[in-house]
């Protein structure tokens, strides 16, 4: 049909329209982000197809973005030689959201009660719909670059309905005019549009044009010397590719031909890890490019699931273009980027925690909870110990708030001492009061200090540390073969008075213990329980009782 048709939004969409052009928000501007990133993820999406050898309607001579301002008609045109749409796309994009950054905004909204939405959009980023926060009309001509599509124009005012026509003479790509409200004129102004494409898009992979002038700067950060690039790039950068706001505490600018092609710059965020984050299901905040051309979004795998906290781009020319993104998923190539990266991450990590102590410290108290994740999941020894080096633990032979790590540990061990030994308690002064290290500290054994219910089973599983094994000092109290001398000590039992007092508690605790036995360690204490093997997990059973309400 010719016709121009008539559609609804979906009842989401009409939602989220409503709170965008009413919530009067201060940042009108990042409506601009919002459409150069669409126009730029359609040309990657075209660059694409081309490069798997799909053909597409003219060629790609042109990746570019136009952009056109017109104060006269109040007008700002953002056009770009992309995938483009065809009719079904326009309906299901354009009229549906479907995107989880609306989706993620308006679930905020509604459980957030009274949240500031202001504050919200900022965050998400509210797509196309953003273009209604300063235009009365929205034009979209757009036209597939698949062979034999036809050309059509969306429009709407933003207000519940929108219409589709067919449309000849469209450039293949799409063409979307804002026709801007009166109190919006400055979007038709060229500086205003050159200085906020400086804010938020610079580095956008496509050139872009504000009336025939190129506005960006489009050499990729991770291609460049990492001597070349200065901190204030990075931070822009970061922000840019991990959708954040704050800054990154390390920069990891890493290059390498061998084993595998690879240039990447990954960032430790400053700010501290959500909730969010910490769940496993996170999605992950790393591009993955190949010679400049995006292959993936948010790419799952090209970093071990405990690395998820890092944002950042991984580019290698290894990856073969043809290949789907299915099997991207867990192709040998992937899985040997992962492994090193993973090699390349933790070992910058660890250099962090020997020349900046400090600030290592801070991030292990931030981080530190991926880590322990990474020793639990991964499969082998090497692997384990290769991680545990940048755990860190409170420690007897240090103060209050100075932590340290098992290689430390080790550098300070005695000739004497085979085992490294910790101790698992609620906090400081329960771990310094405990019978279990009493005796060690009298012995001047260093014994590590962990306060949360997993340390202890990331210590189990770890087993062992550079060959000596981690054991708890509940465990090392029971081993206790020290023979007691009876005769020495000065008003104590006497042998028959123990042999009594023992067999008495095994008749009282029958059924419940084991066994019974005297021990010299002790001095403050008059007995302690030492329980076999889940020893050191009762810590934690014990306080996943306790959080059960
Ligand atoms: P998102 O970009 O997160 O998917 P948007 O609201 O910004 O959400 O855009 C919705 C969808 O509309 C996009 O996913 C895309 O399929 C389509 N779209 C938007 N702009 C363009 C464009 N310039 N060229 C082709 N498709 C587009
Ligand atoms: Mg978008």
């Amino acid at each position: 049909t010719n016709e121009p048709q008539a559609y609804e939004f979906q009842a989401e969409t009409r939602m989220l329209l409503d709170i965008v052009a009413k919530s009067l928000y201060s940042e009108k501007e990042v409506f601009v982000r919002e459409l150069i990133s669409n126009a730029s993820d359609a040309i990657e999406k075209a660059r694409y197809l081309a490069l798997q050898g799909k053909e597409l309607d003219s060629s790609e001579a042109d990746m570019k973005i136009h952009i056109t301002t017109d104060k006269y008609d109040k007008t700002l045109t953002i056009q770009d030689s992309g995938i483009g749409m065809s009719r079904e796309e326009l309906i299901d994009n354009l009229g549906t959201i479907a995107r989880s950054g609306s989706k993620a905004f308006i679930q905020q909204l509604q459980e957030g009660g009274g949240a500031d939405p202001q504050s919200i959009i900022g965050q998400f980023g509210v797509g196309f719909y953003s273009a209604f926060m300063v235009a009365e009309k929205v034009e979209v001509f757009t036209k597939s670059r698949l062979p034999g599509s036809i050309g059509y124009i969306w429009a709407s005012d933003g207000c519940g309905k929108y219409t589709v026509e067919e449309c000849q003479n469209v450039e293949p790509g799409t063409k979307i005019i804002c026709h801007l409200k009166v109190e919006n004129r400055e979007f038709a102004d060229e500086q205003t549009i050159k200085d906020v494409i400086k804010k938020y898009s610079s580095f956008i992979g496509s050139p872009i044009e504000v009336n025939g002038e190129q506005a960006n700067n489009i050499k990729p950060i991770w291609l460049m010397d990492p001597k070349e690039v200065s901190p204030d790039q990075h931070d822009e950068f970061y922000r840019y590719v991990g959708s954040a706001y704050d800054k990154p505490r390390f920069v990891l600018h890493y290059r390498t031909d061998a084993p595998v092609d690879l240039r990447c710059v990954l960032y430790v965020p400053e700010g501290k890890p959500g909730l969010f984050d910490l769940n496993r299901d996170a999605e992950s905040s790393v591009s993955l490019y190949c010679r400049r051309v995006l292959i993936m979004n948010k790419a799952e795998n090209v970093l071990p699931k405990w690395l998820r906290f890092l944002k950042g781009v991984v580019d290698s020319e290894d990856i073969p273009l043809n290949l789907s993104r299915e099997l991207l998923q867990d192709s040998a190539l992937i899985r040997r980027l992962r492994t090193v990266i993973q090699n390349r991450v933790v070992r910058f990590l660890f250099d962090k925690s020997r020349k900046d102590a400090e600030s290592y410290s801070k991030f292990f108290t931030d981080y530190g909870i991926f880590i322990k994740e990474g020793i639990l999941s991964s499969q082998e020894q090497v692997e384990k110990e290769e991680i545990a080096k940048l755990i860190m633990y409170d420690s007897s032979a240090k103060p209050i708030g100075e932590k340290v790590t098992l290689p430390e540990y080790i550098g300070r061990m005695t000739d004497n001492q085979k085992d490294i030994y910790y101790l698992a308690a609620p906090s400081r002064e329960l771990a310094e009061s405990s019978p279990y290290f009493e005796a060690l500290k009298k012995r001047n054994v260093e014994v590590l200090f962990c306060y949360e219910p997993y340390d202890e089973v990331v210590l189990m599983q770890l087993q062992e540390f550079g060959n000596r094994k981690i054991i708890s000092v509940e465990k090392e109290m029971r081993q206790d073969k020290d023979a007691v001398d009876y005769e020495g000590a000065e008003g104590g039992l006497r042998r028959s008075q123990a042999n009594e007092l023992m067999d008495w508690l095994k008749t009282v605790l029958s059924g419940r213990c084991w066994g019974v036995k005297a021990t010299p360690r002790l001095e403050s204490h008059p007995c302690v329980i030492t329980v076999e093997e889940m020893g050191a997990a009762r810590h934690f059973v014990r306080t996943q009782f306790t959080q059960i309400p």
